[in-house]
């Protein structure tokens, strides 16, 4: 039956990605709702036309005034001082960043751990490198029992960790002190990455893994402009880590794998980072109000601090997802069985939901 020689684990897989059908409410992926104000358009225009113009030429290899901008931000964001450009990756996604940390230390006969329910791209990555995908678990309420999580690691002897954190699809978040005992047990053994996909969203206060980057030369934290930062069609995630970890990293990418223009229009949402995050705080209420609705519906809700929230239990969770989508509202059928994830969007979206989801309840009854 099989007419081209596939490897036997993609032969039968399908490939990652939601369904993205085109209705009006769209809350499956964790975008921001809000598209760039029109001063940032104009400058990513700005920047865009003067990159056009060199465009007979490979871009910067290293990405420099990229790598001193993300710093800065990071900086800024973080209230970690002593972040330089040295210590920054970047790649077109926080995604391809994983893939060059698996490409440097995964590979055939090692093993990569992240703990379960988890992001599904952490396994698929693990397939593309041919590393060996040994998972740990979650307790019930989605945490992490720091215990377990170095008893499974002292066990199947991984050379990469990852632990996102909020964790997705539930949004949870990792104390820092699970992180440093983690980080403390796999020193010279082990990569530790810590992916904060939805840092920007965290509970004020809450520290970024970024404070332990001085602690712990094989830790590594990602972050992404695709979520918070109102920009996922820019496909830029990047990576701050010790400069030993980041110089690995460099050997393995594709050369000029972030094209001039990819590098413009990432520089030019820097500029406007303040404008950019804008809408965060809102959001994180509005999360939170989302979160407080589901629970008086009687649905269990998973404690988040993403820009989504997690709720079940559904005896069809399917049938439930099929009826939010005849009413114009696409969600996410994603994590346990039984639970399904909706994204954080504007007021009137997230109201759309809510009432669209309060008319299929009535209707199960
Ligand atoms: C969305 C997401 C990413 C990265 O997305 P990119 O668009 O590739 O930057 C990484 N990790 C988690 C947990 C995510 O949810």
């Amino acid at each position: 039956m099989n007419r081209l020689p596939a490897r036997p684990e993609i032969a039968a897989a399908q490939p990652y990605g939601a369904p993205h059908p085109d209705v009006p409410v769209r809350l499956n992926v964790n975008e921001n709702p809000y598209p760039p104000p029109p001063e940032v358009v104009e400058s990513i225009v700005t920047r865009v036309r003067r990159a056009a113009a060199g465009a007979n030429r490979y871009p910067d290899r290293d990405f420099g005034e990229l790598r001193s901008a993300l710093a800065d931000y990071l900086i800024r964001e973080s209230g970690v001082v002593n972040i330089g450009p040295e210590m920054i990756w970047a790649a077109n996604g926080s995604n391809e960043v994983l893939l060059h940390v698996l490409q440097a230390f995964g590979g055939p006969g090692r093993t990569v751990v992240a703990f379960e329910p988890t992001y599904s791209m952490y396994h698929e990555i693990a397939r593309g490198t041919f590393t060996a995908w040994r998972p740990g678990r979650l307790e019930a309420d989605f945490s992490l029992d720091a215990a377990h999580g170095i008893r499974h690691i002292d066990k199947v002897k991984p050379t990469v960790v990852l632990l996102p954190s909020p964790n997705a699809p539930t949004g949870t978040p990792l104390p820092l002190a699970t992180i440093d005992a983690i980080a403390d047990q796999t020193g010279g053994r082990a990569v530790v990455v810590v992916d904060e996909a939805y840092a920007e969203f965290r509970r004020p206060g809450r520290p970024s893994a970024l404070q332990l980057l001085d602690k712990h030369p094989h830790l590594a934290v990602t972050r992404t402009m695709s979520k918070a930062f109102a920009a996922a069609g820019v496909r830029l995630g990047y990576l701050a880590a010790a400069p030993e970890l980041v110089g690995y990293l460099r050997t393995v990418r594709l050369p000029y794998h972030l094209s001039a223009i990819t590098q413009a229009t990432a520089l030019a949402a820097l500029d406007h980072a303040g404008t950019m995050l804008g809408q965060v705080a809102e959001l994180r209420e509005r999360r939170d109000r989302l979160a407080a609705a589901l629970a008086a519906m009687g649905f269990e809700v998973a404690a988040s601090e993403a820009n989504f929230v997690l709720f079940g239990r559904l005896a069809d969770r399917h049938s439930v997802w099929e009826q939010l989508l005849a009413r114009g509202v696409v969600i996410r059928e994603v994590g346990p069985a039984g639970w399904l994830r909706v994204s954080v969007g504007s007021e009137l979206e997230t109201l759309t939901f809510l009432r669209a989801l309060a008319e299929i309840r009535k209707e199960l009854e």
